[in-house]
């Protein structure tokens, strides 16, 4: 495998540690899909996600600006499903540092912990193991820059743009691999797997 995995590279490792599969699923919007992908069961994989890891950072250090601020960057996850990817890339780029939000639930807005200050110009860069509709990133881009930060970038193993995608202009943005989401339907009436009688598992997000 090359520096930075291709395409295909990628999707045979997220096949083989069971981060893609495929079969009959459905979402909790009602909506069914054939196709079920979870990076966080292939970044259990320690070499897989050393691999995934690597590669972005390379995608990452490609980019001559952000390169030069490699010794102050902040590698910034939007919540804890993007730590593994945030540590492996901040430890590939020998970054300054890593740090995340998160919040309790749902109906709460994204917050940083008690006493985690972003300095005034501080260098920032996203990351996270995927991007769909980029509300997330967008709201954690927000957190950051309101506090005085400057989002360089923003980095993801796999892209797999939603039509709703948040549109973040020029700011650079790199990623492994772009897949689709399977076939598609709206619903179980829709569906041709349920027409044909094929049990679904259900999606926890
Ligand atoms: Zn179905």
């Amino acid at each position: 495998m090359e520096l930075v995995p291709t395409q295909n590279d990628v999707v045979s490792l997220l096949r083989r540690t069971g981060g893609l599969r495929n079969g009959h699923y459905e979402y909790p919007g009602g909506q069914h899909i054939t196709e079920y992908l979870q990076v966080a069961l292939t970044m259990r994989d320690y070499q897989a996600a050393k691999i995934l890891s690597v590669g972005l950072s390379r995608r990452v250090r490609a980019n001559t600006e952000i390169r030069a601020m490699i010794p102050e960057l902040s590698v910034v996850a939007p919540a804890t499903g993007g730590l593994p990817v945030a540590y492996g890339v901040c430890e590939a780029l020998r970054a300054r540092q890593v740090y995340w939000a998160e919040r309790v639930n749902d109906s709460e807005s994204l917050h940083f912990r008690q006493y985690l200050e972003v300095q005034p110009g501080e260098k920032v860069l996203l990351v996270d193991d995927i991007l769909r509709t980029g509300t997330k990133l967008a709201e954690v881009k927000k957190l950051v820059e309101e506090r005085g930060g400057e989002v360089v970038g923003m980095a993801v193993v796999v892209y797999q743009p939603n039509p709703t995608r948040v549109d973040f202009g020029a700011l650079p943005f790199y990623y492994l691999a772009q897949l689709g989401d399977g076939k598609y339907y709206e619903n179980e009436a829709a569906c041709d797997l349920c027409k044909r009688g094929v049990p679904f598992d259900k999606v926890r997000l």
